[in-house]
């Protein structure tokens, strides 16, 4: 069969449009042939993170592979077959391991088996999900979905030293439609601010910043400096992490008004899917085959992210007025 020409100049243009492609190749079956990767970033091409994606979706799904090699801008994917089962993955730099990970979760969800994955480089990236953030607000999303996924953060990954560890525990699950409409009430709201190899004293001062009353300060061990801002906002029906990242020569009380306008606006809208979530729940929902969702303004991530995904499976994604509703072929 001819492989799906896919152009990763479209939309977004980043390397979303990577990982989504090699999922729903491992879940189709069908091979794909990217183009232009990633050609609207500035470093064009497969980066280490992305390429841990290729090879984590090779040897899940058996597949042959050309192209994959740093900077490469061309791949060609042919997958013969999902084999779940206990893998090993190592960025090799803070590339994200959350992103890897959710590359290769629909395939392990839609396996015969369970699988046990350890990943190894960032866990707390600016540009991708946090560990937390797949937890707390991806995972207990799809979980409602249907889906078995344990995840365990062994130890922290950050930007630049990486280190990072991760372990998945992922048992076969179908995904059933999920309709999240209403946000209810906010029954908590937590801040975590966490520094490695810095003085506590910047989470403190991160803290005051944010000024909640359920707050928490805490050093962790990691390979290299790293300091995070999380806020948790869990609701009735719904939970969102807003996060900020600390930065050379970006003041602490930068990084937790950046953490905090994030969340803000996320409260203001009253909606139970925040803007990250949003372009992440596209693909389980589709593979659902129905399902629908409240959010922000849709991200050109969501919008990218949607373009694709319809190309491979019987969907449509209907937008209006801050609502997503995903059709399945029965529904058109
Ligand atoms: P590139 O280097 O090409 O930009 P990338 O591989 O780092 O690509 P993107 O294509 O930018 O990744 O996709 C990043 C993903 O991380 C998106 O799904 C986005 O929603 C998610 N993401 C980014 N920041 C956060 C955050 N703070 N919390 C949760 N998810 C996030």
């Amino acid at each position: 069969m001819e492989p799906l020409r896919i152009d990763g100049a479209e939309g977004e243009g980043g390397g979303q449009v990577v990982r989504t492609a090699l999922g729903l190749s491992l879940v189709t079956g069908r091979r794909i042939r990217l183009v232009d990767i990633r050609a609207r970033r500035g470093r064009p091409g497969l980066l280490r993170q992305h390429l841990t994606a290729v090879e984590a979706a090779a040897r899940i799904g058996d597949a042959r592979v050309e192209g994959a090699r740093l900077g490469s801008a061309e791949l060609d994917f042919a997958p013969r077959g999902i084999r779940p089962g206990d893998y090993s993955f190592d960025v090799g730099s803070a590339g994200s391991v959350t992103l890897v990970l959710q590359t290769v979760l629909p395939a392990l969800l839609a396996a015969d088996a369970p699988s046990r994955l350890r990943l190894f480089g960032g866990t707390h990236n600016p540009l991708a999900p946090p560990f937390d953030f797949l937890a707390r607000v991806f995972v207990t999303t799809i979980r409602r979905m249907g889906a078995r996924v344990n995840l365990e953060l062994v130890r922290h990954g950050f930007f630049p030293a990486g280190g990072g560890e991760v372990r998945a525990e992922i048992h076969p699950s179908p995904l059933a439609p999920l309709h999240l409409l209403q946000r209810g009430r906010v029954v908590r709201r937590r801040a975590e601010a966490i520094v490695s190899n810095l003085p506590l004293s910047i989470a403190e001062r991160e803290l005051r910043v944010v000024g909640w009353e359920d707050a928490e300060a805490r050093p962790v061990e990691s390979a290299g400096p790293g300091n995070v801002v999380m806020l948790h906002v869990e609701s009735e029906h719904a939970s969102e992490l807003a996060t900020g990242f600390g930065a050379k020569g970006v003041p602490a009380e930068r990084v937790a008004e950046r953490a905090l306008t994030e969340a803000e606006r996320y409260l203001a809208a009253d909606v139970p899917v925040g803007e990250h979530l949003a372009d992440q729940l596209l693909l389980p929902m589709a593979l659902a085959g129905g399902g629908g969702f409240r959010t922000l303004p849709l991200s050109s991530h969501a919008t990218t992210n949607a373009a694709l995904i319809e190309r491979f499976l019987p969907v449509r994604f209907l937008v209006s007025g801050g609502m997503v509703r995903i059709e399945g072929a029965r529904g058109r």
